[in-house]
């Protein structure tokens, strides 16, 4: 189920799975429907994604 909500700072309809408003910012505070684990996974990924590029640049340097 996907519902909507008024941003308090803009007043744009934000869907509710969202705690941040795309529009300019705001961060909905006090909803415990976020996801830590996703910011740990986005994480592992970027740091998957750069340690190729940091071996590289150290072979460059070298
Ligand atoms: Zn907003």
């Amino acid at each position: 189920m996907a519902g909507k909500r008024d941003c308090p700072s803009c007043a744009s309809e934000i869907p509710s799975d969202m705690d941040r408003c795309f529009i300019c910012g705001y961060e909905f505070a006090g909803k415990p429907s976020n996801r830590p684990w996703r910011l740990w996974v986005a994480l592992l990924l970027l740091i998957v994604f750069l340690f190729p590029l940091i071996r590289m640049l150290l072979k460059a340097i070298r």
